[in-house]
């Protein structure tokens, strides 16, 4: 059992992965290969000048693993709630936590097999959306969104920063107060 599963290992879900797990939450990451991350060559990230997207996309999740993060790829298929606890199915098994976070990109077919709530997207070439509150909650409580699938706007600053948002906001439920994970250089004198 996990506290966190998180489906999908792009920008956003690597990203809330990294909060999740440097808070010491259980935290599992599912992914099947289809990032379209990969296919760019990223020149607008903040305190990167160039990178290519493979380079940010394997980086996030090796950061992700060493904080703690069992990464594992595997296409997930269902998700179904018992109780307070979800299933996940996936072609390599099944495995369960009290909390999900889909950050599924471009692909909704998950999101809509199991039935959170989705809207229209806005950004281009987005067709469909999950619907979530400003939070990145969705209409099943203990399912959060993040990223791309969340309807954010399609650039790599902003789906990292979504998937840090959404898993902050978890985070801060949680612990019952907001949730801040600062670190402190200490120049030498
Ligand atoms: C050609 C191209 C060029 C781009 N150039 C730039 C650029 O220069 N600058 C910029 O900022 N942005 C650029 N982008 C956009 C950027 O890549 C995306 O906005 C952003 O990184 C998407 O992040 P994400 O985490 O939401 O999705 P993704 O990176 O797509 O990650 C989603 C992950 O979920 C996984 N997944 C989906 N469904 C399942 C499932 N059922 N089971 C398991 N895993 C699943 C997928 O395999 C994928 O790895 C470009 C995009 C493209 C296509």
């Amino acid at each position: 059992m996990y506290d966190v599963i998180i489906v999908g290992a792009g920008p956003a879900g690597a990203s809330a992965a990294i909060f999740l797990a440097k808070a010491g939450r259980s935290t599992l990451m599912f992914d099947n290969g289809l990032s379209v991350t990969r296919r760019a060559l990223i020149k607008n990230h903040y305190g990167v000048p160039e990178i290519t997207g493979p380079d940010l996309v394997d980086t996030g999740k090796d950061q992700a693993a060493r904080l703690g993060t069992t990464i594992v790829k595997a296409n997930v298929t269902n998700i179904r709630q018992d109780g307070e606890v979800f299933a996940v199915d996936t072609d390599q098994g099944t495995y369960e936590a009290r909390h999900i976070i889909l950050a599924t990109g471009l692909y909704t077919d998950l999101v809509e097999h199991i039935g959170v709530r989705v809207k229209p997207g806005s950004e281009p070439r987005i067709k469909t959306v999950v619907d979530v509150t400003p939070e990145g909650k969705t209409s099943v409580p203990g399912i959060w969104a993040a990223g791309t699938v969340a309807g954010v706007s399609m650039h790599t600053i902003i789906t990292a920063g979504d998937g840090a948002k959404v898993a902050i906001n978890l985070l801060s439920e949680l612990e019952g107060a907001r949730h801040v994970d600062h670190d402190v250089f200490k120049p030498q004198q």
